[in-house]
């Protein structure tokens, strides 16, 4: 085990568990001194481990852990003045900590947007137990942007299926599946204002 490919600190030891009864924590930023809270009202869903290069990782972890929850359920409890979008031109605007640099959540503005409504969160901000655990690796080629040796790949992929964690090198085909139904239903909208 000691040889094992380290993919990220929440998955690397085994994956917990849900809770049934699991309503919601409080993510925390990685600041010593007055760090930014977001309290999450409720269960996040489709959680995966995502090799982007934009998602936040924590120090050293190959893949970052990121789940979505309705944009509703998501408020900044404490250090609001510290939170700062990383790239306001990208599509999901993360929220980080400009102190410590932690995302806190990523919020698409966008209304026609197939994910629009959602938030994506890091669970592994908060001390409760019981959220959704990973259920896929998306975007694994991706980890090679970021200066991950081209030739280790296959043994990267060995491990994710081996944890459980299909390797995709986009999302899972039931979130593609929703993106293209969103963008066709998108289409037969826009043809019938034509007519
Ligand atoms: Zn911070
Ligand atoms: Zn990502």
């Amino acid at each position: 085990m000691s040889n094992a490919i380290s993919l990220h600190p929440s998955v690397d030891n085994g994956i917990a568990p849900a809770s049934k009864t699991f309503a919601g924590g409080t993510l925390v930023c990685k600041c010593k001194d007055d760090p930014v809270t977001v309290a999450v009202a409720g269960q996040t869903a489709h959680n995966h481990v995502c090799g982007c290069t934009k998602c936040w990782k924590p120090k050293g972890a190959l893949f970052s852990v990121v789940a979505v929850v309705g944009r509703d359920k998501v408020k900044v409890t404490k250090g609001k003045k510290k939170i700062k979008v990383v790239d306001e031109n990208a599509v999901i605007k993360r929220h980080a900590c400009a102190k410590c640099g932690t995302h806190m959540y990523g919020r698409i503005d966008k209304k026609s947007h197939p994910f629009y409504g959602l938030d994506f969160v890091h669970t592994e901000l908060s001390p409760e137990k019981g959220w959704s655990p990973p259920e896929f690796a998306a975007f694994v080629s991706s980890i090679i942007e970021s200066g991950f040796d081209p030739k280790k790949m296959s043994g990267v992929r060995e491990r994710l299926r081996a944890i459980g964690l299909e390797p995709y090198d986009c999302l899972s085909p039931p979130l593609m599946d929703a993106i293209a139904t969103h963008v066709a239903a998108a289409a037969k909208k826009r043809k019938k204002k034509k007519k």
